[in-house]
């Protein structure tokens, strides 16, 4: 993989681009992509937006959102595009796996691939360009360097800074992450002098959900979490008919991993939901404890240090019970 700086002079005449993100993308996902499209875009090239999967609701109202191909919906569509393509951009994943079964695709593809990503141990092999660069609190943040070392200071709209501003706050769990360093909060300030409405952003992504979702993190709370305080850890699991009872759709049940930690001491938590291909864990973790490397481990996931996720073909019951059984081995760490 070459230096994205070498990458920059083939943006010089207008492109045929595609750009992807993972499957089920979350805030930083889409608000990378769609920043990044609207900064191509308005300096004239061809630009679709890919995403492998269906999204959330929460982030349904993102300025360009409503020209986002889902390849699963658009299967042929989306082919004939990435066929077309000069150039691939893949943001906000380490490698082809994480965008399901559009991975195959991209793989065979044959525009120029270039990576903008923000995860542990990236698959370079595959791209020809590209920055990886996991101090970076979110693809956001990254796509704005991109916007600057490309010249494009004064190309930033409102509706790049709503994209970016969107990613970096879910990806920093609203600026309070230690990857929020100051580089962040001055980045934000220069997206603020647009003029883009920060607080609309707050409400659309966290104020707007069903009752039935806020009735289910009650239900979920009270009869589907273990704290396991000899090892600091509290877990999660989520059945199949509990997400029917309560009409859970896609990013109904992102951020609940997150009260496990409101628990005073608590530095691990973990979350299983049984999504019907697989089950599906959540990690995050607080101070040293290194939920990437844990997730490869025992879960054929990876991540970030602090905030991972893994899969497993077994039922709830056998990847709790095997959940459990591998911690033991981090006792010490954890304490
Ligand atoms: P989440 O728990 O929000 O789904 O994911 C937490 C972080 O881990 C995100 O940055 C996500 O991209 C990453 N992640 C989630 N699942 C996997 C996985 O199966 N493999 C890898 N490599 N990363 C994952
Ligand atoms: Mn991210």
């Amino acid at each position: 993989m070459q230096l994205i700086s070498e990458f920059y002079p083939l943006l010089k005449t207008p492109r045929n681009i595609v750009i992807t993100m993972h499957q089920k993308p979350d805030g930083d996902a889409m608000g990378s992509t769609l920043g990044l499209y609207h900064f191509l875009h308005n300096s004239g090239h061809q630009v679709t937006v890919i995403s492998p999967t269906n999204w959330a609701d929460f982030l349904d109202w993102m300025p360009g959102v409503d020209k986002v191909l889902n390849f699963e919906a658009n299967k042929e569509k989306c082919l004939a595009l990435l066929d077309n393509a000069e150039i691939l951009f893949c943001l906000d994943f380490n490698i082809f796996h994480r965008t399901k079964h559009l991975a195959p695709h991209l793989a065979s593809a044959k525009a120029i691939k270039v990576l903008i990503d923000h995860h542990e141990q990236p698959d370079e092999v595959n791209f020809h360009y590209g920055i990886s660069d996991t101090g970076k609190s979110s693809t956001c943040e990254m796509v704005y360097d991109f916007i600057m070392e490309a010249g494009g200071r004064d190309e930033l709209t409102q509706d790049i800074a709503t994209c970016i501003y969107t990613g970096t706050m879910t990806d920093t769990g609203s600026f309070r992450f230690p990857a929020t360093k100051a580089s962040v909060h001055r980045m934000i300030a220069e997206l603020k002098d647009t003029g883009f409405d920060h607080t609309a952003v707050h409400n659309h992504v966290y104020d707007n959900f069903m009752e039935s979702r806020l009735r289910f993190i009650g239900f979920a709370l009270l009869n589907r979490m273990e704290v396991l305080y000899e090892y600091n850890t509290a877990i999660m699991y989520i059945h199949q008919a509990d997400l029917q009872k309560y009409h859970i759709k896609t990013g109904d049940t992102e951020g609940l991993v997150n009260y496990l930690l409101t628990i005073k001491g608590i530095r691990f938590g973990a979350i299983v939901i049984d999504r019907t291909e697989e089950r599906k864990w959540s990690f995050r973790s607080k101070g040293g404890f290194d939920v990437n490397q844990f997730a490869r481990k025992h879960f054929e996931g990876g991540g970030h240090a602090n905030a991972s996720g893994g899969r497993s073909d077994e039922s709830v019951e056998k990847t709790v019970e095997k959940f459990k059984q591998v911690i033991q081995a981090y006792k010490t760490q954890l304490q």
